[in-house]
């Protein structure tokens, strides 16, 4: 059977290529430390999973849902995220979704028409790019780099805009670098939106409250509230509530826009989960807080043993300040490494095969920048178990160094 032109250009997501690599040499008996993991690999919080399990004796709980969500979850949903911010979202609405993901299509194909620029910061989640060549948009890439704490120049994406600019995309905390973006940044990205006001803004704050040190992360449109007009803040249950697999994820923006992508959802894929949103309505979400405080210290943990290690080895100048999500996109380049695939003036990406390199000869397992738009580099996750963490940097570090033999 042959697949539309549209989807077959689509490539297999880097991070689900590596996973079943893992699994592949697991399943042969190697032992493998899987550093490629996008998930928190501990149990949600017991009083969510006491819901879960409460709801499951109502019918009501196996029957759709209204399209756009629960009503009543949605309004908590809308409280929850203005208390946070202190911000009252009166003029927004919410719309539920399956996973941020989903959400995150919908809004892209609410707002993109062919031809449409959307402009996204690099190194940037897979997905974005994907999506929006699927409804017909042009990507337009802005870098950022490590001597920037990955926070790009303002006037670069000043610099990016064209009358063709239909959207932007920002996402602090940030996969896959793991930084957030400081108050002074979303100031001046506000005061730039603000001269914009064509530009539709998505703010992806999915990991918000996995940010290691206080205060949190602050966004642009609480130095300006108008700019809420013309934003969308996507959040959601999946990296907060350690919950991938239950698919819950949401969109906040201007009223009539998610009346309108809530009528797409209706007839792409109809409500969300009905057991999960009902389990979620009589979820204290403030009780996140308390849940997620010994995670954040297990990150920082892991983030210090990176730290301390690449120190050791004279590796401190690879080492930047994490300050939130469970990543580290650890630079690879003028490494020893290297050496084995790019010779002289070379400007090659081998991210890949030095991934694979350290898969085949230490078992450890990381992902390559290159999908991320950042080539010569590798997502590493900070979720593993302390010492485990510990001993995959020794032996990711003794593969880095590694000159080539001849
Ligand atoms: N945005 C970002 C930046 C992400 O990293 C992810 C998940 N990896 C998502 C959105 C999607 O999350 P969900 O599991 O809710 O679809």
């Amino acid at each position: 059977m042959k697949a539309s032109d549209r989807i077959s250009n689509f490539r297999e997501s880097v991070t689900l290529k590596m996973n079943a690599e893992v699994v592949k040499l697991q399943s042969m008996g190697q032992k493998v430390i899987n550093l490629t993991a996008g998930q928190l690999p501990f149990k949600p919080d017991f009083e969510f999973i006491k819901n879960i399990k409460q709801e499951s004796n109502f019918l009501k709980s196996f029957q759709y849902s209204p399209v756009p969500g629960f009503p009543e979850l949605r309004e908590k949903v809308k409280k929850w995220m203005g208390d946070e911010r202190r911000i009252n979202f009166e003029n927004s609405e919410v719309l539920i979704s399956s996973g941020a993901k989903h959400v995150i299509a919908n809004v892209l194909c609410g707002l993109i028409n062919p031809g449409d620029e959307v402009i996204i910061i690099a190194p940037f989640w897979v997905s974005y790019p994907a999506m929006i060549n699927l409804y017909g948009g042009v990507v337009k890439i802005v870098g950022s780099d490590f001597y920037n704490h990955y926070s790009p120049d303002v006037e670069d994406i000043k610099s990016a805009i064209t009358d063709k600019t239909k959207a932007i995309i920002i996402n602090s905390p940030n996969n896959p670098v793991g930084t957030v973006y400081k108050n002074e940044w979303m100031r001046d990205f506000g005061n730039l939106m603000i001269s914009y006001p064509g530009i539709s803004i998505i703010s992806d704050e999915i990991y918000r409250e996995l940010n290691y040190y206080d205060p949190g992360p602050t966004y642009f449109y609480q130095y300006d509230e108008s700019l809420l007009e013309r934003t969308v803040i996507i959040s959601g249950i999946s990296k907060v509530m350690a919950s991938t697999g239950l698919r819950i994820g949401w969109a906040l923006g201007p009223i009539d826009f998610i009346k309108k992508i809530s009528t797409l959802q209706g007839q792409t894929t109809s409500g969300a989960n009905s057991l999960i949103q009902r389990a979620l309505l009589n979820y204290d979400f403030t009780q996140l807080e308390e849940y997620l405080a010994p995670i954040k210290n297990h990150l920082r943990k892991n983030a210090n043993i990176l730290r301390d290690k690449l120190r050791e080895n004279n590796l401190s100048h690879k080492w930047y300040q994490v300050d939130g999500a469970f990543y580290y996109l650890l630079d690879l380049k003028n490494l020893p490494v290297m050496e084995n695939f790019s010779h002289g003036e070379d400007q090659g990406d081998y991210a890949t095969e030095i991934c694979q390199k350290v898969l085949a000869e230490e078992g450890v397992a990381l992902v390559p920048g290159s999908d991320f738009g950042a080539p010569n580099t590798a997502r590493l996750s900070l979720v593993a178990d302390n010492d485990v963490f510990s001993m995959a940097i020794d032996s990711l570090i003794k593969c880095l160094l590694k000159k080539k033999v001849n």
